[in-house]
């Protein structure tokens, strides 16, 4: 079941609605214990105030009429005195007029007394006691004179004529009744149902009461049966409170009341007042403001609430709905029912955190994916290590065959190549099975071999595929072995040799293992022993045709003086230098051909008499030199005798009647510290003496140690 879940924003506005009203609670209490207790203070303030005003007021009231009603009285009497004084009437006969015209009420009472102490009032003199020597002083000194000092008030007033005193007095009961409507009249101005004052006397009796006609009211009690009222009289001043029993205001009960006793009239002046109308319906109206200004501001911050969810709620909508449509569509992660769907801030943490999972589990894939590629790259170290050891033993193979190449340049005879290319191929390759044929005329002769089979034997271009193919051929044991290869062995590779677009020669390699950088090394090595083959072929070649003398094909000069560079001959023996004689009549009698002929007759001649071992050249013209090693000296003019004897007996031309012979000089070398050059210059020396000794002779010298 879909369990309703509240949005954070509904639950935001409860809690803030709940949190607010609290406050405001809490405030409004604290006012109003405040408010209430500052009013009460201000209330009984008030009340006391007017108590007194009023008291003020009262006292005012009742001196004012007392001294306008005696005053008036006083000065009526004292210029009836004035007239009769002035009128010549005697002292005693105004005293009797006045007694008899004139009628006072019983209340107000006038005296004249004389210094005597004799007066005379409207009753007599009875009732009078007053100090009169006391008034008499104050009379003559002021003239006139008011007191209300005891129960009576007076007014008195001197006549200076007759040395006599007015006084006119008045009880002060007889005032209070004079003076109460003016009294009502103030009291009953300032009344209200909740705030009033009333005037009693100390027997409870009421004066004025806005709301009691009642005479005496002693006996009332408050509703909690509190006789307020004889508190107030005992008290006669002070402040007093209690509960009203009044129906109509049942509901503001609380009465405060302050009192004050008026002196001299025996009177109680008390100002009430209902405090629970007063501050209650006030503090209520309070409280109506505060709950309205409360109403407003509740109202504005919810408005400002529903702002900023506005503001927030769409880009949080959106992030959310972007995670989630990421979460479904990139990692097809499957989402629980949205029971968030209505708390945009709850969806999005419930997203977040699967996203959280998924980012963890990637990072994880990414941890085991760095070390595997940690692994990989260890692996490619070590490769990168071994390619850099193969490197540099493929440097030093380089090293290898440079050396072997320039070794090769210096080879005098194919021979010679063969045996270095035997050496170096073994530095280049571990144990090498395999040989080295060179192309004779239609079959290839194995002229060098490696390894313990036997490769001696010629080979035809059809036993091998890469000489059918004219490429390198590389057998791994896929492909068909060539025919002059061992068959146990699995790998073989065969490397045609070319001498400028001709195959000349085979290397073929048995091979226990098959990489690329040795097929590499391998083939390098074949090609630089292809070009080195090849290259001293020509150099032999070149060098050939430069040493040749074209007529007779044998050596000639240049050939000698090469081989004197290359110090070759620096142990000959023998040296042989021969001429012709008188050759130049047959080349001036015959010509030139014939002469040629002559020259190649010779040279088969002595060929066919020395060793192969032998230089024998053509040293200029008609003069040929022969190198003898390992020889003796007595071989040495033996072989030099006999030429001389095989020319003299063979060389001729039977049609022609020609005939020729030579003369011979030889030097002898016992001693190896004499050059080639020097013995060749002591061997023409003696040639030039044979010529001169009559010619086809042999002439020799010999050096000894
Ligand atoms: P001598 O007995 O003193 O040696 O006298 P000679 O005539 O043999 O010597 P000379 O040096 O006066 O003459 C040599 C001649 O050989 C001169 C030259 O024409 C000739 N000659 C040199 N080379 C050749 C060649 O290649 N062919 C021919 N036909 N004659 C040549
Ligand atoms: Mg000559
Ligand atoms: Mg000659």
């Amino acid at each position: 079941m879909r369990r309703k879940v509240l949005s954070s924003r509904k639950k935001i506005l409860i809690y803030y609605t709940v949190l607010i009203s609290l406050i405001f609670i809490l405030i409004s209490s604290i006012f109003y214990v405040i408010a209430y207790n500052t009013m009460e203070k201000k209330l009984v303030e008030n009340a006391y105030d007017k108590t007194n005003i009023i008291k003020d007021n009262l006292k005012d009231i009742l001196k004012n009429s007392s001294l306008n009603y005696l005053r008036g009285n006083n000065e009526a009497f004292y210029s009836l005195l004035d007239v009769n004084y002035r009128k010549g009437i005697s002292k005693k006969d105004t005293m009797d007029i006045l007694i008899h015209r004139n009628k006072l009420n019983s209340s107000e009472q006038v005296y004249i007394v004389d210094r005597n102490g004799n007066s005379l009032n409207n009753r007599g003199l009875t009732d009078i006691d007053i100090d009169f020597n006391k008034l008499w002083d104050r009379a003559e000194k002021e003239n006139q004179y008011y007191t209300d000092d005891s129960e009576n008030a007076y007014y008195i007033s001197y006549f200076t004529p007759w040395d006599l005193i007015v006084i006119t007095s008045i009880n002060k009961e007889t005032i209070k009744s004079y003076v109460k409507e003016d009294i009502r009249d103030n009291i009953l101005k300032n009344s209200y149902e909740y705030e009033y004052s009333f005037l009693i006397d100390d027997e409870g009796n009421v004066i004025v009461h806005p709301f009691m006609s009642r005479n005496n009211i002693l006996d009332i009690s408050d509703k909690e049966g509190k006789y307020y009222v004889r508190e107030i009289i005992e008290k006669k001043s002070g402040k007093i409170k209690y509960t009203s029993d009044i129906k109509k205001v049942k509901k503001y009960d609380e009465r405060l009341c302050s009192f004050e006793y008026i002196e001299g009239f025996n009177w109680i002046i008390a100002t009430t007042v209902s405090e629970g109308y007063i501050v209650k319906s006030r503090l209520n109206d309070y409280l109506i403001y505060i709950i309205f200004i409360f109403i407003i501001f509740y109202i504005m911050t919810i408005m400002f609430i529903f702002y900023i969810f506005n503001i927030t709620r769409k880009p949080v909508i959106r992030l959310r709905d972007e995670m989630k449509d990421y979460l479904l569509k990139e990692h097809k992660v499957k989402l629980k029912e949205d029971i968030y769907e209505d708390d945009e801030v709850k969806s999005l943490t419930y997203y977040f955190d699967e996203l959280l999972i998924k980012v963890k589990e990637y990072s994880n894939g990414l941890i085991s994916k760095n070390n595997e590629l940690k692994g990989v790259i260890l692996n490619r170290d070590k490769i990168i290590e071994e390619s850099i050891g193969e490197l540099q033993d493929n440097h030093e193979k380089s090293i290898i065959l440079r050396e072997m190449s320039n070794l090769i340049q210096k080879a005098v005879s194919e021979e010679e190549v063969h045996r270095i290319i035997h050496m170096y191929v073994k530095k280049i390759i571990l144990n090498p099975e395999g040989g080295l044929y060179i192309k004779k005329e239609e079959e290839y002769e194995c002229v060098i071999s490696w390894g313990e089979r036997d490769y001696i034997g010629d080979l035809h271009k059809y036993q091998c595929w890469a000489m059918r193919t004219g490429k390198i051929y590389y057998n791994d044991g896929t492909i068909p072995l060539c025919n002059h290869v061992d068959k146990k062995k699995k790998n073989h590779i065969c490397i045609p040799l070319y001498d400028g677009g001709r195959t000349f020669g085979l290397l073929t390699f048995d091979l226990d293992k098959m990489d690329n950088s040795f097929n590499i090394i391998i083939s390098s090595m074949a090609e630089t022993i292809g070009i080195c083959l090849s290259n001293f072929r020509f150099r032999q070649q070149l060098k050939g045709m430069m040493v040749t003398d074209p007529l007779t094909k044998i050596y000639n000069r240049r050939y000698l003086e090469e081989e004197i560079k290359l110090s070759t001959i620096d142990y000959s023996q023998g040296i042989i230098i021969m001429d012709i004689d008188n050759f130049k009549n047959i080349n001036d009698t015959y010509g030139h051909l014939i002469g040629d002929d002559v020259l190649l007759k010779l040279v088969h001649i002595t060929k066919s008499i020395i060793s192969y071992k032998d230089f024998f050249i053509r040293y200029g013209g008609e003069e040929f030199l022969l190198v003898q090693k390992g020889i003796s000296f007595q071989e040495a003019l033996s072989k030099a005798e006999e030429i001389r004897d095989e020319v003299q007996e063979k060389l001729r031309i039977e049609e022609l009647g020609i005939s020729c012979t030579l003369s011979i000089g030889l030097a002898y070398n016992f001693n190896k510290e004499i050059d080639i050059n020097t013995l060749i210059n002591e061997a023409d020396k003696k040639l030039y003496e044979a010529k001169n000794s009559g010619k086809n002779k042999v002439k020799y010298i010999t050096f000894k140690e």
